[in-house]
Parts: C-alpha cells; sequence; structure tokens
C-alpha cells in the first residue's frame, strides 16, 4: 500500500500569496517555495492581539500561544477557564489532552493548557514530512510546519548524485523525475509517474548516516527510476520491440517493491534464464525496472554485459530487452 494520497482539485479557500507570488494557507510558518519565514500577524485586528515572542495573531483570552507555546496569560485578559473559541478562531476540535478548550486547525499546540496538539491531515497533503512528519505536498522543497527539507533528500545526497552521475553517463535524458523520502513503501503511483517515492526507514532509522548500504539506494532509486520511466514513457509499451521483449506492460498490477535487499546486487543472476533477476521474472513492469537498473548502474556497456550474459548462459531474450531499452533511449535522443 502507498502512503500517496490523492490530490486535491479546486482552488485554495484564501487567494493568500507569500510575497515571492507563491500560493500558501493561512497560518503556514514556512514558503514551501522560497522558505521564507511567516508571520500571521494581527492586522485587521480581529484576534485583538500578537503574541509578544512570535508575533503572530492570538486571542487576549489565550493563556499561551497557540503558535509557539509562549505563555502570554495575563490577569484580568486571559480567560480564567478553557474557552472553545474566542474571537477571531474557530474551534475545530476539543484540545487532545481533554483540558476541554477548542483548538483551531492547524494549530501545534493548545491555547488554553499549552500540550501539542495531532492533526490528521490525510485529506489535506499528499505525503508526510520526514523531519517533523506534518502534511506535505510532492512539489513542496520545503515543509511549510518546520521549514526543513519537505523532499528528505538531503538525507541521501551522496546516492542522488551518483544516481544522477549514472543517468547522464547511460545518456538517459532527465524526464522531470522527483525523488521523496517517505515513510510507507517504496513505489511509483502510475498516476503520478515523475513522483518516486524511497521508504525513509532506511534512511531515517539508520543509527548513523554512514550505515546506510549505500549501494542498496543506488540499486533502489535506479529501480523506481525504471517504473517512473516507463510511466513516462507509457505508449512505448505498445510498440512491437516492447510486447516482444518484455511482453504485456498493462496487465494488471501494483507496484509495491518490498524486496529492496535484491536491488543492492550489480551482477546478473544466473537464474532465471530469461530475466536479468529472480525479481524481474514477477512482472512484465518488474522485469523492465530491474532491465533499467542493471541499463543505469553498469552505467550503459551493453558488451560488458553481454559479456556476463555470455558467461551466465543468459537467454536471447535477455540480450532483446536491453538492446529494446539502448534503442529506445537513443530514438529519445534524437529528438531532443
Ligand atoms: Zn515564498
Ligand atoms: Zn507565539
Ligand atoms: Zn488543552
Ligand atoms: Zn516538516
Ligand atoms: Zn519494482
Amino acid at each position: 500500500m502507498s502512503t500517496r494520497r490523492p490530490r486535491r482539485s479546486g482552488q485554495p479557500i484564501e487567494d493568500l500569496r507569500c510575497a515571492c507570488g507563491y500560493p500558501i494557507r493561512r497560518y503556514w510558518a514556512h514558503c514551501p517555495d522560497c522558505s521564507r519565514q511567516l508571520i500571521w500577524r494581527d492586522t485587521a485586528g480581529l484576534a485583538g492581539a500578537e503574541c509578544p515572542e512570535c508575533r503572530w495573531a492570538i486571542s487576549p483570552r489565550f493563556a499561551y500561544c497557540p503558535w509557539c507555546r509562549t505563555s502570554v496569560e495575563e490577569e484580568g485578559r486571559s480567560s480564567p477557564a478553557p474557552l472553545k473559541a474566542p474571537k477571531g478562531f474557530r474551534m475545530d476540535a476539543y484540545c487532545d489532552h481533554g483540558c476541554g478548550g477548542g483548538v483551531q486547525y492547524p494549530m501545534p499546540y493548545c491555547p488554553w493548557c499549552s500540550r501539542p496538539q495531532q492533526w490528521n491531515e490525510d485529506d489535506k497533503f499528499e505525503g508526510d514530512c520526514p523531519r517533523c512528519a506534518r502534511g506535505v505536498d510532492d512539489w513542496m522543497d520545503t515543509c511549510p510546519w518546520c521549514g526543513g527539507d519537505a523532499t528528505g533528500r538531503h538525507l541521501i545526497p551522496k546516492a542522488l548524485l551518483q544516481v544522477r552521475r549514472l543517468l547522464r553517463v547511460a545518456k538517459v535524458s532527465d524526464w522531470g523525475y522527483r525523488v521523496l523520502l517517505r515513510p510507507g513503501v517504496s513505489g511509483v503511483d502510475p498516476r503520478y509517474p515523475n513522483i518516486i517515492e524511497i521508504e525513509q526507514r532506511y534512511v531515517v532509522g539508520a543509527r548513523r548516516r554512514d550505515e546506510i548500504p549505500w549501494s542498496m539506494l543506488v540499486g533502489l532509486i535506479s529501480h523506481e527510476l525504471g517504473h517512473s520511466f516507463l510511466y513516462h514513457h507509457w505508449h512505448w509499451t505498445r510498440s512491437r520491440a516492447f510486447r516482444h521483449s518484455f511482453g504485456e506492460a498493462s496487465q494488471a498490477y501494483r507496484v509495491v517493491d518490498d524486496a529492496w535487499v535484491d536491488f543492492q546486487r550489480r551482477r546478473i543472476a544466473i537464474s532465471p534464464v530469461n530475466h536479468v533477476s529472480g525479481y524481474a521474472a514477477r512482472h512484465p513492469q518488474e522485469d523492465f525496472a530491474e532491465t533499467f537498473r542493471f541499463y543505469v548502474t553498469r552505467r550503459g556497456r551493453l558488451r560488458e554485459l553481454f559479456a556476463e550474459f555470455g558467461q551466465k548462459r543468459k537467454g536471447v531474450i535477455v540480450y532483446e530487452k536491453f538492446l529494446a531499452l539502448h534503442d529506445y533511449i537513443r530514438s529519445l535522443r534524437g529528438w531532443h
């Protein structure tokens, strides 16, 4: 199962823009495009006060700033008991901790008891920030909540650089793919062919950054890139050359790559005879993704690959798969 959520259509409720021009939502702490810190002041005087610490709009009835957790309690102004929704604020839910006060989305803290609040953002965003776990969209570079890298790519810079280099050496032109670190599983959703999700547990769960099996990440990303490449060039799957080598790619299939250990191997497996790896025999789409992975990680060097196929007595069809891919990549370059 993928963690990806359906893209929301329609306009945001308010047409709010960052100073850089990018559309934003009220109470985001950072612009997801230019990373600028956003301050939601009480310019219209609707809420009645501003936090002395973060300067965001607050109610004079609050005991704590719901944005930065600073105590703003003042005798005669603050409410002696938790309220549901003082002027300028909405009650979207009761405080998670049962203090009886109301909280408005997306307050990170209760304005009455200061305790942290959890919001279900499944229907609001496409994924979760690998740093703070709040909702983020695929196109966001900066998390609107914590201001960190919303893609998680900063955690795997070496692997991404290596993959980019390999693609260049193999002469595969960039088709606009975007790698994102996300909780859940690794895979590509055919509805969003350019988004490649890599299970962040492999990276974030590692105790030290240099403990991550580097070859595994490069292999896994290359394999997922193969899925993305194929979805992006789906018309090619209808061609005779493709069908002859890989078969019927459109037969029912949901990509959920759970065997990442297999993607670490740089050498061609001896069996099965007609596929580059055991994993490739699962489905024509996996067959293609594995062929693509070997093509890229072996730098598009067909002669070297074919010599290895010879030693391992691979079937003729394996050569044909690589030739089909090689020809197709070359034909793409011819057009650009
Ligand atoms: Zn901006
Ligand atoms: Zn504050
Ligand atoms: Zn509370
Ligand atoms: Zn975040
Ligand atoms: Zn796969």
